[in-house]
């Protein structure tokens, strides 16, 4: 076994989970919360007979985060993850592992063998799963989960639909749905909007329809479904749209057409002749010839003579095809309205699995897609084809095994969303969405095209519809609302594995009267809709936890959830409750790989999501992802960038780590220790600053976090940490060296221990590990929380007058003067080290006092002079040999610092020294400024005989060696 390569930073992320699962951090988060306000939190089920992949980490880091951060804020937050167990994915690997397909393999494989297998699947992954949330730090109860597999959970499930029932909106009925042939099940619209796929080529055929009466007389009809064609019952037209009548040069016949749409003639570079044009309501109750027999035992005499015949029809588009529509009753929505409406034969072509069961003898039994190419080809033999071509189409495909869909009619249970449209409208008010455009959107165009949900499936492995009917009348059915309920009716127990094969043998007897189950399970998305009610078993038991949790105060996941997870909870609260199911959503963006395709296990096309762990860590991966506007506030797609992580762990993590090396570094060598953590009250003007910078963050960060506006609770945090190190540090570094220990040191060590201890407290949520590790190292002389997730949230303060003024003062001054006066250094080509005379300064600062030294050390210049006739600053760049002198001074003081790190050295160690040259200028500056060389490099004394370490520099283009020995 090779041994997995880890980074400190990996390790020391590890280091603080061991802590956090000995300390239990987490009970002690939500025990120290206890009778505070309960915050709410929904977790969307995955399913966990999947691996978890990188994908999942936005939405679950923005989960752990917007928890933790709330927990911060005075929330007792209990978190329960959950599990989807049931429905096609399960399925479909199980008839895999069987190596069985469709209703008919696995009726004889049997239902208890098939759906044991199914469970035993489920919870493959689980621990995976498990590893993978806690590995990236997600708080969560991972013992107490609930599953949609669990007998309670589908006994709510069976309230729900009960309770729906009794308000009168369950009913069945004979609809028109996109339907998959393999699974032999029809799908809901937005199953069906999940598996759409552009670019698919299919057959477009032009086909003519003779008129009864008058044979060389057609109308010219469209389809991209050939396979439907032999149960056309009727051709529909637009009532109001004008219709032309062609004679066609080459066979002197005449087609009847839209007159919009007559270049479709010019696929056969048809010469015609147009004749007349019509109005469409003219062409109704024209008798055609069909293009295949009719089995005429199966209709009805009034059916056999409505149909083959031209009908008024409102979906016809005069876009494409002729504005003659092809109708064939069982497999269109508009198609079976028609048929129903004019009581027209529903022939059947193709079965429930979709093999061809009419039309010509070569096409029979083929898979409705390959039977298309035979029907093209008879019709072409007997004269009915006007053109035939291949034509790009975006078409459906089943989300979960790929086969295409076809639209078919059966037999159906459906909820009547439509009637509950508006209701639903006016709950959603009270949602507010992240993004705010998603209310109106969309989710809100959403519902107001709100269809009746078809909620059975044709299938196994789910939560059977508990739906009991009369053997000899359909029409007489109860839905069952429990188990007890169910148990009375059939008069004995029903045991505690309510799934297929089991519950199909429960049969009622109702005097002479038998009710047996339909045979249908509910639709997985039904059961995670439920999630809000049955997670707890309600009504059943929980009551008061129920009540305490809904409606959720927050949930969050991926924009496609929004007509999948948060549409199906907000029909059923609605439905049940009329309240929403929830107050808040974040719409998490959609992560796509680097290249901008989708994320692929195939294409290996972003790093395994442990990969990440192990190098760059948890916290870089989280502070990348929840930085990012377009993941946690706009709902935009996101492409994985991983350097843009890299630059966060270097910038921020690396960057916030050397700031507390360096508070570490000073603090131990000057012992200096925090005993209590309380706002200083310095006097110098850096610390005021700094503090002043502190409470801006605090109060913009937490604005943004409590409008669940996530990268902008980060993103000032991240300025912040720049500039404590960038600005605050460098500006400070001399009041930390310089070795008398006084007030403004002091000051200093309390200022910045203080603003690092509250940096971790704003990372907190979004980076738990680091901002742990500094929290647990720089409160560990306190009296504090043993652990930052255990602390209180920053208060946010109002910034006095005097603290604005300073932010701008500063800002200016860096902004425009030292900007300004480093370029004039730079355009004269003068290094920063160089010491210059002076510079004028003209600005209006409060305090010109502690400017002024800003100023000078930044500028390295010896004096400031503020005056009232420049722009805004003005160094005066001539060098005397004296300053060259010193610049030269300077640049020995860098060198020899870098030459006692380079050996090894210790910041507080005394060293001896020797400087050797043949440069006489160097030589002299050696001599001139050899007090500040040794007080500025720690040494005591010169060095005579052997070095400990010494290498050779280069100054102004000479050589310097530089030797040193520790004392
Ligand atoms: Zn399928």
């Amino acid at each position: 076994m090779s041994e997995i390569k880890k980074s400190a930073t990996a390790l020391a992320e590890e280091e603080i989970l061991k802590l956090w699962a000995k300390e239990k951090t987490f009970e002690k988060s939500l025990a120290n919360r206890k009778g505070k306000p309960y915050f709410s939190f929904y977790d969307g089920p995955p399913f966990a007979n999947g691996l978890p992949h990188f994908g999942h980490s936005l939405v679950t880091g923005i989960k752990d985060s917007m928890l933790r951060y709330k927990t911060m804020r005075g929330y007792y937050v209990p978190r329960r993850n959950g599990w989807d167990c049931h429905g096609l994915p399960v399925e479909y690997d199980v008839e895999k592992q069987f190596g069985v397909s469709g209703k008919k393999q696995i009726l004889e494989l049997g239902l208890e063998k098939f759906n044991g297998a199914c469970r035993d699947s489920i919870f493959r992954y689980k621990a995976d799963w498990e590893a993978f949330l806690e590995r990236f730090g997600r708080w969560s109860d991972y013992d107490n989960y609930y599953a949609t597999v669990d007998t309670n959970y589908t006994e709510s499930v069976w309230w729900i639909l009960a309770e729906i029932y009794k308000k009168g909106l369950l009913y069945k009925s004979f609809k028109s749905l996109p339907y998959c042939p393999r699974c032999a099940t029809p799908l809901s619209n937005f199953e069906l909007n999940e598996g759409y796929r552009d670019n698919v080529p299919d057959p477009s055929v032009f086909v003519t329809f003779p008129l009864k009466d008058d044979p060389k007389t057609k109308l010219l009809a469209w389809t991209t479904t050939p396979w439907t064609l032999p149960a056309n019952a009727a051709l529909g037209i637009d009532a109001k749209a004008d219709y032309a009548y062609v004679k066609l040069k080459e066979d002197g016949s005449t087609l009847i057409l839209a007159k919009a749409r007559l270049d479709v003639l010019d696929l056969r570079k048809s010469q015609y002749q147009l004749l007349k044009t019509v109005k469409g309501k003219d062409l109704i109750g024209l008798r055609y010839q069909p293009l295949y027999d009719i089995n005429k035992q199966q209709f009805s005499k009034e059916q056999l003579d409505n149909a083959w015949q031209v009908l008024a029809e409102d979906s016809v588009s005069l876009e494409d095809g002729t504005g003659i529509l092809h109708s064939a009753p069982r497999y269109g929505e508009a198609d079976l309205n028609m048929g129903l409406e004019h009581n027209l034969p529903l022939i059947e072509s193709v079965n429930s699995s979709g093999h061809l069961v009419w039309g010509p003898k070569e096409a029979l039994g083929q898979f409705f897609k390959s039977a298309d190419q035979h029907i093209i080809a008879d019709l072409t033999k007997q004269g009915r084809i006007f053109a035939a071509e291949t034509a790009q189409h975006t078409y459906p495909f089943c989300w979960r095994c790929e086969t295409p869909l076809m639209y078919f009619a059966t037999d159906t249970w459906f909820i009547e969303v439509t009637k509950v449209k508006d209701q639903m409208i006016k709950t959603a008010q009270e949602i507010n969405w992240t993004p705010a455009n998603i209310k109106k959107g969309r989710f809100g165009m959403w519902l107001e095209g709100a269809r009746d949900w078809a909620v059975s499936r044709n299938r196994y492995w789910g939560a059977p519809m508990p739906i009991w009917v009369n053997t000899e009348d359909e029409k007489d059915f109860m839905v069952v609302g429990s188990i007890a309920e169910l148990e009375k009716l059939a008069g004995h127990p029903v045991g505690d594995d309510l799934h297929r094969p089991f519950i199909d043998k429960v049969v009622i007897k109702k005097g002479a009267k038998t009710y047996k189950r339909v045979e249908e399970v509910l639709d997985c998305w039904f059961e995670s809709g439920s999630m809000p009610v049955a997670q707890w078993h309600y009504p059943f038991e929980n009551k008061a936890i129920f009540d305490q949790t809904f409606p959720a105060d927050f949930i969050t996941e991926a924009i496609d959830q929004t007509r999948l997870w948060f549409y199906v909870q907000h029909v059923i609260s609605t439905i049940l409750f009329n309240r929403p199911a929830y107050r808040q959503v974040i719409v998490s963006g959609f992560m796509m790989a680097a290249d901008g395709q989708k994320l692929s296990k195939r294409l290996r096309n972003y790093p395994p999501v442990q990969e990440v762990f192990n190098d760059e860590g948890a916290d870089a991966l989280r502070l990348y992802l929840l930085s990012r506007p377009q993941g946690t506030q706009t709902a935009d797609y996101m492409r994985f960038d991983r350097s843009a992580m890299t630059d966060i762990r270097r910038n921020v993590l690396d960057t916030l780590n050397n700031s507390f090396k360096f508070f570490e570094t000073y603090a131990g060598v000057d012992g200096w220790q925090a005993t209590k953590i309380e706002l200083p009250d310095p006097d110098n003007l850096l610390d005021k600053w700094l503090l002043a910078r502190l409470e801006q963050t605090t109060s913009l960060a937490t604005a943004s976090a409590d409008n669940y506006k996530i990268a902008h609770g980060i993103l000032p945090v991240f300025e912040l940490v720049n500039d404590l190190s960038n600005w605050y540090i460098r500006r400070s570094r001399r009041r930390f060296w310089k070795s008398q220990n006084d007030q403004d040191k002091d000051q200093a060590y309390a200022t910045l221990h203080y603003s690092l201890v509250k940096i971790s407290q704003l990372l907190a949520p979004w980076a738990p590990f680091i901002s742990d590790q500094l929290w647990r190292e720089l409160t560990k002389s306190t009296k504090a929380e043993e652990s930052v997730h255990l602390s209180d949230w920053p208060s946010v303060n109002k910034l006095d007058n005097a603290s604005l003024k300073l932010l701008e003062d500063m800002k200016t001054v860096r902004e425009l003067v030292i900007n300004e006066g480093l370029s004039q250094r730079a355009a004269k080509g003068i290094k920063v080290r160089q010491p210059l005379a002076s510079a004028k300064v003209s600005l209006e600062v409060e305090n010109k006092a502690g400017f002024d030294q800003i100023i000078a050390e930044e500028l390295n210049v010896k004096e400031i002079s503020w005056v009232k006739s420049i722009k805004t600053v003005q160094v005066d760049t001539k060098i005397t040999p004296e300053l060259k002198s010193e610049g030269i001074m300077r640049e020995l003081v860098r060198n020899i610092q870098n030459a006692r790190k380079n050996a090894g050295l210790n910041v507080d160690d005394r060293i001896k020294l020797a400087l050797k040259s043949d440069s006489k200028v160097i030589q002299a500056a050696i001599k001139r400024f050899r007090d500040t060389i040794f007080a500025e490099t720690l040494t005591t004394s010169e060095l005579s005989g052997e070095a400990g370490y010494s290498e050779t520099v280069r100054i102004e283009a000479q050589e310097v060696k530089i030797s040193l020995s520790k004392v």
